[in-house]
């Protein structure tokens, strides 16, 4: 059985392969680079705002229904930096190693009970570009280390220590880190409420 085309607005494969696994046969997912879709500019100051902006555009172009998500991380001590500016965070053209140092820099001398921190995701599904959206949020609570630890993920995971289990979120396994994370759970949540609707 085929399932029902999706596009999926992201150039993730990691992202895709995960998603289509937790939403079965159902939905045939397409990554909206395969339909020659380019990445919305995203302008937005909110997870949700930036999901729907992605997942609209995706949809309008290429006509099929879309999923989009947007993810960042925040930090108590740092009024809730870098938050949708994770990706951007040390400018423009920064790479994870550059956003990670300056997230070093910002939070040196900060002591351990104040570097607390969350993973937040927003992930939505539109039928069509204009539709109601469906909207799932979730958030994974832990702590910025004092060094990077681990060598999985991308991102902020070599700084993030998961209080569960006390490893840095780049020692978590795939399917750990999955079972825990803002977007695993986010995913999880989307997938209930499509099925909720089917
Ligand atoms: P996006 O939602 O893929 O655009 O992610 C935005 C940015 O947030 C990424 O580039 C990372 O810097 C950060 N981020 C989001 N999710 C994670 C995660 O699971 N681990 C580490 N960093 C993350």
């Amino acid at each position: 059985m085929t399932g029902r085309a999706v596009v999926v607005a992201t150039g993730n494969a990691g992202k895709l392969r995960e998603l289509q696994a937790l939403l079965g046969n159902d939905w045939e997912l397409v990554a909206q680079g395969e339909l020659g879709i380019e990445p919305v500019a995203e302008t937005g100051t909110t997870f949700r705002e930036n999901a729907l902006l992605k997942a609209r555009h995706a949809a309008a172009i290429s006509g099929l229904p879309a999923i989009a998500d947007d993810s960042g991380l925040e930090v108590d001590a740092l009024h809730g930096e870098p938050g949708v500016y994770s990706a951007r965070y040390a400018g423009a053209e920064a790479d994870d190693a550059a956003n990670n140092a300056k997230l070093l820099a910002e939070m040196a001398g900060i002591p351990a009970i104040k570097r607390t921190a969350r993973f937040r995701c927003c992930m939505v599904f539109v039928e069509s570009a204009d539709a109601e959206p469906l909207v799932a949020a979730a958030s994974w609570d832990g702590q910025i280390a004092t060094e990077p630890r681990g060598a999985g993920g991308f991102g902020y995971d070599p700084l993030f220590i998961d209080p569960e289990s006390g490893r840095h979120s780049a020692e978590l396994s795939a399917a750990d880190k999955n079972a825990r994370s803002h977007r695993g759970q986010a995913a999880r949540k989307l997938r209930d409420l499509l099925l909720r609707q089917a």
